[in-house]
């Protein structure tokens, strides 16, 4: 009998070790699932591929976190060293554990000349020909690593307040963002400094971010992915000729656009099927 009862308590301590085993394998799977599911707006390092190659390329080994903080440049004025922009996402980040991203709140990317982060990636998981320019240099300014757009109902810029210090932060100051004058109506007489972001040349470093001077910053850096939108392939600029293009094989001296009404003067077109 004493036989049978030890039998029957270690075959529920087996099973409640394997039950507590499977629950504990389930809750660090869920944990690293929801690290996963809840990185969608995750800001990498300069040359990063697209995130779903990122992920598969990255070795997590740290080294570019590693270069960003050790870098020469990297230090305060009395000779102390400064937190790296590049952090290594751990438990409770909400990113790919073991996985490079930056916050600009905390540290945006100084865009350093020589990128001393990318070339020491062993993976190619920040590839270094993205970051090259046509001279073979590498060049921080073709990084895209997101691209910062403006919230303007909370910039108060756009409230009639002078405000320029995104434009300012910004190392490609009139080239990345610049600021366009617009009559306040409100007031009649003054005018509105608007700070407005080219998507063309913004490299996502996130200094406009930590700058800017509202509670919560209104202007910030996304992965370029969500802060852009897509008009769709059968919208043609028809001002534009390089564009046209698109619609057809063309070239761009043959471009003209012939309708049966552009043969006659408007005045003429204009009138027809009117009746009085
Ligand atoms: S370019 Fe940016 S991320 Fe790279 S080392 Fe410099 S500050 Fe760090
Ligand atoms: S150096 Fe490359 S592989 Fe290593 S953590 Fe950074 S991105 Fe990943
Ligand atoms: S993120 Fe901001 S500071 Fe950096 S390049 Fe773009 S506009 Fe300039």
């Amino acid at each position: 009998m004493a036989n049978s009862n030890n039998n029957r308590r270690k075959f529920m301590a087996t099973t409640l070790q394997s039950v507590g085993l499977t629950a504990l394998g389930g809750l660090l799977w869920s944990g690293y699932t929801d690290e996963v599911k809840a990185s969608p707006l995750v800001l990498r390092p300069p040359g990063a591929l697209k995130e779903e190659d990122f992920l598969k390329a990255c070795i997590k080994c740290g080294l570019c976190a590693e270069a960003c903080v050790n870098r020469d440049s990297n230090k305060n004025k009395d000779g102390s060293k400064r937190d790296g922009t590049l952090q290594m996402a751990k438990g409770g980040d909400h990113r790919m554990i073991g996985t490079p991203f930056f916050i600009p709140t905390e540290v945006p990317c100084y865009m350093c000349d020589d990128i001393p982060c990318v070339p020491v990636c062993p993976s190619g998981a920040l590839d270094e020909a993205s970051v090259t320019n046509e001279k073979g240099d590498l060049d921080i300014n073709q990084a895209r690593m997101g691209l910062a757009v403006v919230h303007k109902e909370s910039c108060i810029a756009f409230w009639g307040i002078q405000c320029d210090a995104c434009y300012r932060a910004c190392p490609l100051m009139d080239e990345a963002i610049s600021l366009e004058y617009a009559k306040n109506e409100r007031t009649g007489k003054h005018a509105f400094l608007l700070p407005v972001v080219h998507s063309d040349v913004c490299t996502g470093c996130g200094l406009c971010e930590k700058a800017c001077v509202t509670e919560k910053p209104a202007i910030f850096v996304l992965p370029t992915e969500y802060s852009t939108g897509k008009a769709g392939a059968h919208y043609v600029k028809g001002w534009d000729k390089k564009d046209q293009l698109r619609a057809g094989e063309r070239k761009l001296d043959q471009i003209e656009t012939k309708t049966e009404r552009s043969e006659e003067a408007p005045a003429d077109y204009l009138n027809t099927e009117v009746e009085y």
